[in-house]
């Protein structure tokens, strides 16, 4: 009959320890981890290895809810200071899902499973967290697993479809090219957004046959519109970061263009900073041998990260996308503007081109223009659309012969 605590804590990448140092260096760590859990907690509670990177507190005797919060904050703190391993200094965060008994759970298996859940949701929020349990958690991790159910042979039940938002270049009211999104129409589930569904196919390992399937149609869809309207339209591809752990990923897509007989220089690919912080050679040396290529590279929502200006100087981008966070702020918030107008003359200034995304007003369309950015995509001009119905509104900007 007393209140306990169960955390549930997980080592914030620390699979990247033991790729890049070594996995004695991985099990030292551990070792310090533990120890300095042990530190931290106070003598009545107990501290366990659940495996892996995983540890289990749990805390007994608690008066409120609000002692566990702070031992969470007590232990996000103490990993705040490096750890000294055979004399090199190396940081490490801790993700903490919390779950307290008699609210959230009864027995073992249930304060688990929901610590765990909890956990789910520190990573989410960003790691180097603690998140407490809530049902409305188990409502989306039930979701998550419906998704990820659903996800298995959806592509050979044909229930993808790549949507087209074109991009403008409004000084001379034209359309260059159109960003692949993917669309995803599942009987069970109806409509599902990629914001909600890609980080599941990344999660899964499906993000590779999927972002095969986007690329395939995207280029194949390009070559039909560039004959019909003669033009040499570029068609964006998002990719994700688990894509690059695709030993194939260039071989697929130099076959796509050669089978498709589309130039190199048509293709653009949007990566965000996240891809380029996981810090890995293999996508330093994919980066290079894509460009070798003659595609394009674009930095996608620029401005929400670190927007570190040493990775655009440090790789060679072609394309600065603005994100829309931004764009949403002007004209009326004067610091978008000035950070707007700061991104497109840095960026310009780097040789790049600068697409401003999420462009939905007139107002916003004129601020950019007088701002000099280059290309501008939104629903102010359209949404992305089908295949076909793109090729219809893009007849319009046809110059009339
Ligand atoms: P993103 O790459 O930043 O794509 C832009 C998102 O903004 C799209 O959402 C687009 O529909 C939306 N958008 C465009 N114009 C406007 C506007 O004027 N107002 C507003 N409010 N929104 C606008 P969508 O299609 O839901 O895609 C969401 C995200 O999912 C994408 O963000 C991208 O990160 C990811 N995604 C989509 N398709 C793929 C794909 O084939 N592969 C991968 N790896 N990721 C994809
Ligand atoms: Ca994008
Ligand atoms: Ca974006």
């Amino acid at each position: 009959h007393e209140k306990i605590a169960i955390l549930f804590l997980d080592l914030d990448d620390f699979k990247k320890v033991n790729d890049t140092l070594g996995h004695e260096i991985g099990d030292k760590l551990l070792i310090e981890a533990a120890n300095k859990l042990n530190q931290v907690v106070r003598k009545e509670d107990t501290v366990g290895r659940l495996g892996g990177d995983e540890f289990i507190v749990l805390l007994r005797g608690l008066s409120h809810d609000h002692n566990a919060l702070t031992i969470a904050e007590n232990l996000l703190n103490a990993f705040r200071k490096p750890f000294r391993i055979d004399g090199r200094e190396l940081m490490l965060t801790l993700s903490i899902g919390i779950a307290i008994s008699p609210d959230n759970g009864n027995c073992a298996s249930d304060l688990l499973r929901n610590a765990d859940t909890a956990m789910y949701q520190a990573k989410a929020l960003g790691r180097n967290t603690y998140s407490f349990y809530t049902k409305e958690m188990n409502v989306s991790m039930l979701r998550r697993l419906e998704i990820e159910e659903q996800m298995h042979g959806a592509l050979e039940r044909n229930e993808f479809e790549v949507y087209y938002q074109p991009q403008f270049d409004v000084r001379y009211n034209n359309i260059i090219g159109a960003e692949a999104l993917l669309r995803w129409h599942n009987p069970a589930l109806g409509n599902i957004g990629p914001d909600e569904f890609i980080p599941v196919a990344e999660h899964t390992g499906l993000i590779v046959s999927i972002g095969q399937f986007v690329v395939k149609q995207a280029l194949s869809f390009l070559k039909e519109w560039q004959s019909l309207h003669q033009k040499q339209y570029r068609m964006a591809v998002n990719l994700s970061p688990r894509q690059f752990r695709d030993a194939e990923l260039l071989d697929f897509i130099q076959n796509s263009l050669n089978d498709t007989n589309i130039e190199a220089v048509s293709l653009e690919l949007e990566i965000t900073e996240g891809v380029l912080m996981i810090g890995q050679s293999y996508i330093d040396d994919a980066l290079v041998k894509l460009n070798k290529l003659g595609i394009k590279l674009a930095m996608d929502d620029f401005g929400t990260g670190y927007s570190s200006l040493s990775y655009l100087r440090q790789y060679s981008f072609d394309v600065l996308k603005i994100d829309r966070s931004f764009i949403q702020g002007i004209p009326k918030n004067t610091e978008d503007c000035e950070l707007s107008n700061a991104i497109i003359a840095m960026g310009q200034s780097l040789g790049l081109k600068i697409v401003a995304e999420g462009v939905e007003t007139k107002e916003q369309v004129d601020l950019l223009s007088t701002l000099g950015c280059d290309y501008l995509q939104g629903y102010f001009f359209s949404k992305p659309v089908p295949a076909m119905q793109l090729i219809d509104f893009s007849a319009k900007y046809l110059p009339s012969n």
